[in-house]
């Protein structure tokens, strides 16, 4: 079995190998940012994301205390893949056309992310437990679905910091990042945690629609467009659908503002490249989307989270504050939907254009 600074070193190079951008090791002791976590989910900052709030047998929050979680975790492996592609942000091309809405960038390509970050940690895993040269080794990869807090391990394993918008940032690549972990029971070097580099910056606070940044490293998800447009079934309350604008699956507002993006490398994965037709899509070809359209437009691709429903709903809600009267006959024939839903949002939005 090589030592553990070599293992890492093996780790490091699987990571790269497997086409992530960046990859280190987080130590397994909960870190201070955890502490807040409890008092998050409490408050219903997670609104109905309920697999946020998994408990163990003692019903404690699994995603509060790694130590508690996976007792036999030594070290966490963090991999980061880069998913942003050339195309403008969403701050640059919103304003000029209302007719258009807003898919977040990290749905514009043929895959799910999971699907692209799996395999790929996958990779990582075999090489680490190679290296090891013992069965008697435990990991398990996850990808948003671990007992963990993959931002805060990322943190601590030198990915990047937590930026006031959540995110984690690094210095060089930005966060258009997707994260993946795996858990081991081998005690790894693990690496520093990044310093925080926004400074007195406070551009994505400002610049969010729906005031979800409610302090600084502070989200409440229940106002975010990403969890309204994604996450939240049933309707959309009143008060957040203005802010709202025309975005209809995701926000990528905080993150197009962020000075750390200006020069963010675009990636070569060829998954990721962006389908054409979902960079700031025609809002009509969404809100009259059939079912067997969207199910082959959107087969293995993240949009399909939101539900067709979920998707004309949002961009019943976009058309309505585009401001455009030529999709009233769009929106009246979305009223007499037989989704209660969408024929309400559709009704909201006529009321809103007329
Ligand atoms: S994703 Fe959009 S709505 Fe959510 S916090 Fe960022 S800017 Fe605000
Ligand atoms: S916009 Fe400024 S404050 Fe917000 S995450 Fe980026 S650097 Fe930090």
């Amino acid at each position: 079995m090589l030592r553990s600074a070599a293992i890492t070193a093996v780790v490091t190079q699987a990571a790269t190998k497997a086409g992530f951008e960046l990859a280190g090791i987080a130590p397994v002791e909960d870190a201070p940012e955890l502490e807040y976590f409890p008092r998050w989910i409490a408050d219903g900052h997670a609104g109905e994301m309920k697999y946020l709030e998994a408990r163990d047998e003692q019903g404690r929050l699994k995603r509060a205390s790694l130590a508690h979680a996976a007792p036999w975790a030594r070290s966490v492996v963090v991999c980061a893949l880069n998913y942003n592609t050339a195309q403008p942000y969403s701050t640059e091309v919103q304003k000029k056309d209302a007719e258009r809405g807003w898919i977040s960038r990290y749905a514009w390509g043929q895959q799910d992310y999971h699907d692209a970050v799996m395999p790929r940690l996958r990779q990582v895993e075999a090489a680490m437990r190679n290296a090891c040269g013992s069965d008697e080794v435990v990991t398990r990869c996850y990808v948003d679905t671990g007992p963990i807090v993959e931002r805060v391990a990322a943190k601590y394993a030198g990915i990047g910091w937590i930026g006031k918008n959540t995110c984690i940032i690094n210095q060089k690549v930005g966060s258009w990042l997707f994260l993946g972990v795996i858990l081991t029971s081998i005690e790894l070097e693990t690496g520093l945690p990044a310093p925080d580099r926004c400074g007195s910056c406070t551009r994505c606070i400002e610049a969010c629609p729906t005031d979800a940044l409610i302090a600084p490293y502070q989200m409440d998800s229940n106002k975010c467009i990403a969890y309204l447009t994604i996450e939240k079934r049933g309707a959309i309350p009143d008060e957040l659908r203005a802010g709202m604008g025309r975005h209809v699956f995701g926000c990528d507002i905080c993150q197009d503002v962020c000075p750390w993006n200006r020069r963010a490398p675009a990636t070569e994965i060829a998954e990721f490249q962006a389908r054409p037709e979902l960079v700031n899509p025609a809002l009509d070809w969404l809100a009259e989307m059939s079912a067997e359209e969207f199910s082959r437009k959107f087969r293995g691709s993240p949009v399909k989270r939101a539900k067709r429903n979920g998707l004309r709903r949002n961009a019943a809600i976009a058309i309505g504050n585009s401001g455009e009267r030529k999709f009233l006959p769009v929106l009246e024939k979305l009223a007499a939907d037989e989704d209660e839903v969408v024929a309400e949002s559709a009704a909201w939005a006529i009321q809103k254009l007329t």
